[in-house]
Parts: structure tokens; C-alpha cells; sequence
């Protein structure tokens, strides 16, 4: 269990987050010459959906979901698609892409008339379902999490964090009705009054 006053630190020259877990996925590649990563897309997974805390979300994240370990499988197992960082239920963190390469999280989508939100965009999955709350554990986790990324990428700016359910709204409703996002915005807020002191030479 990671503790409420997690230290997260990002590196944005090898896109790495810790103390994420690393579990490489090779679903992804290299955004646009030129993009800026500026949106932030927080989904919701589970797999099968409604059930929490088996390998089924980490398999299908690395190319390994078994397509006959359980019906709704088949429809799914031959998908190719990642997300950078995943939340559990628990509040472990596990990173499966670098944040400066393109994780394959939002399929056809658009932004304020920009498709293709997977070349500027981070995607960041909570295990849940749109039926059922979020966890303490992972609200904690994002109160941390979510001010280190916008302060190592402030093209990301407090509008431009939403749910895959507004970039693909004919398709997609997670992360759902349930997730709080007043608290998840009073928790930028809080934390972006307390930073006096920005870092200088931000990158993209
Ligand atoms: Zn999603």
C-alpha cells in the first residue's frame, strides 16, 4: 500500500514516474515531431468488467489476455492498447508506457476539434467501473500524482484534464459517473497554491 503522502517524481527525459512499478508494455510509440504533450485522459478499467484485482487488466495491457479464460475475452484480446500509468484499487501505481512516447489509450477521439488524442495526450486508467466509487487508496494516490504531471508538463493545464468519456463521448463513459472530479480539482488547486516556486526550463 503506498502511504498518503507519496513522493512522486517524474522525469521527463526518460518519461519514467516513481515510485511507479515498471511493467513495460509494447503497446506504444513515438508521438509527432513536434507535439506537446498537453491533455491528460483519466479512464476506467476492469477486467472482466465489475471484477477487481485479477492480472486480467496487466495481460491485456501486454499482448497476454487469454481470449478463452473468459467469454467477454474474445471480444477483446486481440485489441493492441496500453495507458502510461494504472491506479488499482489498492492505490498501487504501475507505468506500462514512458511518458514522452504515445500510449495507445483513447482510440478515435477528439479534442476541441483535434482526433487522435493519443499523439499529445497522457492516459491514466483507475481500476473501476462508472457503477461503483473510487477508493480512497486511489484518489490518494492521483492527489499526488496528478499535480507532479502538470507541473512537469504545464501544457496541461487544469481544463485540459478530463475523462476519455469527453474525447470519445459516442463511445466511451468512463471513468464514469462515480469519479469525483471536485475533489480531484480541489486537490490541483490546493496543491498548485503551494507551489510558490515552479521549475524553470519546463520540456514539453
Ligand atoms: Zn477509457
Amino acid at each position: 500500500m503506498l502511504n498518503p503522502k507519496l513522493d512522486v517524481r517524474i522525469d521527463i527525459v526518460t518519461g519514467l514516474v516513481a515510485p511507479a512499478e515498471q511493467r513495460p508494455s509494447p503497446n506504444h510509440d513515438t508521438r509527432p515531431p513536434g507535439c506537446a504533450i498537453d491533455l491528460l485522459v483519466l479512464h476506467g478499467i476492469s477486467l472482466p468488467p465489475g471484477t477487481f484485482g485479477g492480472p486480467w487488466v496487466d495481460r491485456l495491457f501486454n499482448n497476454r489476455l487469454d481470449p478463452d479464460a473468459h467469454p467477454y475475452f474474445q471480444e477483446i484480446a486481440h485489441l493492441r492498447v496500453s495507458c502510461h500509468l494504472l491506479v488499482d484499487r489498492e492505490g498501487a501505481l504501475i507505468q506500462y508506457v514512458p511518458l514522452h512516447r504515445r500510449a495507445w489509450h483513447a482510440g478515435r477521439s477528439t479534442h476541441r476539434g483535434r482526433s487522435d488524442c493519443n499523439d499529445f495526450s497522457i492516459g491514466v486508467e483507475l481500476e473501476g467501473t462508472d457503477e461503483q466509487p473510487y477508493t480512497e487508496a486511489q484518489y490518494r494516490v492521483l492527489d499526488r500524482l496528478l499535480p507532479a504531471l502538470v507541473t512537469a508538463y504545464p501544457a496541461i493545464t487544469a481544463d485540459r484534464i478530463v475523462g476519455h468519456c469527453d474525447i470519445a463521448p459516442d463511445r466511451k463513459t468512463d471513468p464514469g459517473p462515480c469519479f469525483d472530479w471536485r475533489r480531484v480539482r480541489q486537490a490541483l488547486n490546493r496543491d498548485r497554491a503551494g507551489y510558490s516556486e515552479r521549475p524553470a526550463g519546463k520540456a514539453d
